[in-house]
């Protein structure tokens, strides 16, 4: 018989349920990947990580006497032809929670009704399955994170999926040609692909989880595991991932894990997380200025710190989490302007931007989402001062402060008038100029 698993975000052989479950429902298998012209345009950036991850993907299905057969069009009908042409009795798929990914889950089923074709929507994109974790008083989700942490802290996670050793494709498939490696649009993107993860993987178990819990703040240090993008495109199981730091004892980093976990489950309660706020009574009038939030976007603030985050964003298609909320609270708290411009921004930039994290975190730092203390400010300068002490962060990505020493660089219109005349970087944005803006926080 044959079974034909639909990769989506899953793009791995380790810990893949819907892989494993459709080598275990038959002796022949089709790895499908379908490439969706809708969410071809996004992001350049995830583009290409994703070609990378499908070529990694392939020759490692190679590698084990199968392959990964590549479509073009959408999703559904070119799952069903590809079922139809193999005899295909089983469908696999990994659950997703964005109202698109759930929308394509429905057509299917319903499709495979009508062809009657067996699907299984299977685990695989969190540590626990969105919405298998339930409020005490009710409710659909957790709205508050320390809740949801204590009881998936607590709860029992599933068993690995075994990694096929040995997969058959049906005979007379053509697995069809991958298209040309698209250019990305950030020169210093982390490449993608199962094996590209695990050799970060690994560099980051040997080098820095242990000291995770001190230094993932601090800026210069880059001392996070960058491994965003991996799991994002699945080259990496959160599961597997969330076990191995959990022998190492590396709680704080669990626990990362699990506000991406929280997330998910919001956004499967709330599939327009990325255009709706969860609290509309704290969506207030936003300002429109496009001038402004060009600078922004530009990293021309003339604020050195939140300049550095958003050039950093278009060098490698990544930013520190740090950095994210700062530059993120400065346009919404402190520019004012909507957070869904913020949210359209980072989703076009980010390899590792998805509905429920991008949206999700997004909403919680313009004071719309999760936050329990909506009305935070973060100041940039002290933030800047205290993640960022020496400036190091600054000068890495704001090439024309590279001549001012130490903390000096994150007030550069304090430098004296001879000094500041000769720096090729704007001053702070009109809304901005009177010190006072910082000092009020
Ligand atoms: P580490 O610190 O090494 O953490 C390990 C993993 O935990 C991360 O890879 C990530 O999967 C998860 N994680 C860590 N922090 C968070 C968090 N706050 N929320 C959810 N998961 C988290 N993360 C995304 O994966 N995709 C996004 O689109 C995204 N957009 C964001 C937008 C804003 C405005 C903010 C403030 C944060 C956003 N984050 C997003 C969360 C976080 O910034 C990144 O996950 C983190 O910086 C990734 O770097 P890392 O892998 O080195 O993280």
């Amino acid at each position: 018989s044959t079974a034909v698993v639909l990769l989506t975000r899953d793009l791995r052989l380790d810990d893949n349920p819907a892989l494993a479950a459709a080598c275990a429902a038959a002796d022949r298998v089709v790895p499908l990947y379908v490439l969706d012209p809708t969410l071809a345009g996004l992001s350049p950036n995830r583009t290409r990580f994703l070609h990378q991850s499908l070529a990694d993907l392939r020759d490692r299905l190679r590698k084990l006497g199968g392959d990964l057969v590549v479509r073009e069009g959408d999703p559904v009908a070119e799952t069903i032809r590809t079922a139809r042409d193999t005899c295909a009795t089983t469908i696999t798929l990994a659950a997703d929670v964005s109202g698109y990914a759930r929308r394509r889950e429905r057509r299917l089923a319903h499709e495979c009704d009508r062809h009657r074709i067996a699907l299984e929507l299977h685990a695989g994109l969190t540590v626990a399955e969105p919405g298998t974790l339930r409020p005490g008083g009710g409710g659909d989700c957790y709205k508050v994170f320390t809740p949801y942490y204590r009881s998936w802290s607590a709860a029992r996670w599933r068993p690995a999926a075994t990694a096929p050793d040995r997969l058959t494709l049906p005979d007379g498939v053509t697995p069809g040609d991958l298209p040309a490696l698209p250019a990305g649009e950030s020169p210093h993107a982390c490449e993608g692909g199962e094996t590209a993860a695990r050799r970060r993987l690994t560099a980051w178990l040997r080098h820095d989880i242990e000291g995770y819990d001190d230094a993932h703040d601090d800026l210069p240090g880059d001392a996070t595991s960058r491994l965003s993008p991996y799991l994002r495109w699945g080259c990496l199981s959160p599961l597997s991932l969330a076990r191995t730091a959990r022998s190492r004892d590396a709680e704080a980093f669990v626990r990362q894990l699990c506000w991406r976990d929280f997330y998910y489950q919001v956004a499967r309660v709330h599939p327009k997380l990325s255009t709706e706020a969860l609290r509309p009574a704290a969506d207030r009038d936003w300002r429109y200025d496009t001038d402004a939030l060009e600078h922004w976007q530009d990293g021309l603030t003339g604020v050195p710190i939140v300049d550095a985050g958003m050039r950093q964003l278009r060098d490698e298609g990544w930013m520190h989490n740090r950095a994210r909320l700062i530059t993120a609270a400065f346009l919404t708290k402190h520019l004012g302007i909507d957070w869904r411009s913020g949210v359209a921004w980072f989703f076009r930039w980010l390899l590792d931007g998805d509905v429920p994290n991008n949206s999700g975190n997004w909403q919680w730092t313009a004071g719309t989402g999760n936050d329990t203390r909506p009305y935070r400010r973060f100041n940039p300068i002290r933030q800047a001062l205290r993640f960022d002490p020496e400036g190091v962060y600054v000068r890495r990505y704001v090439p024309e402060l590279k001549g001012i020493d130490g903390a000096a660089v994150h007030q550069p219109w304090r430098l004296p008038e001879p000094e500041r005349r000769g720096l090729d970087y704007p001053g702070p944005l009109e809304s901005h100029r009177d010190e006072a803006v910082w000092l009020r926080d």
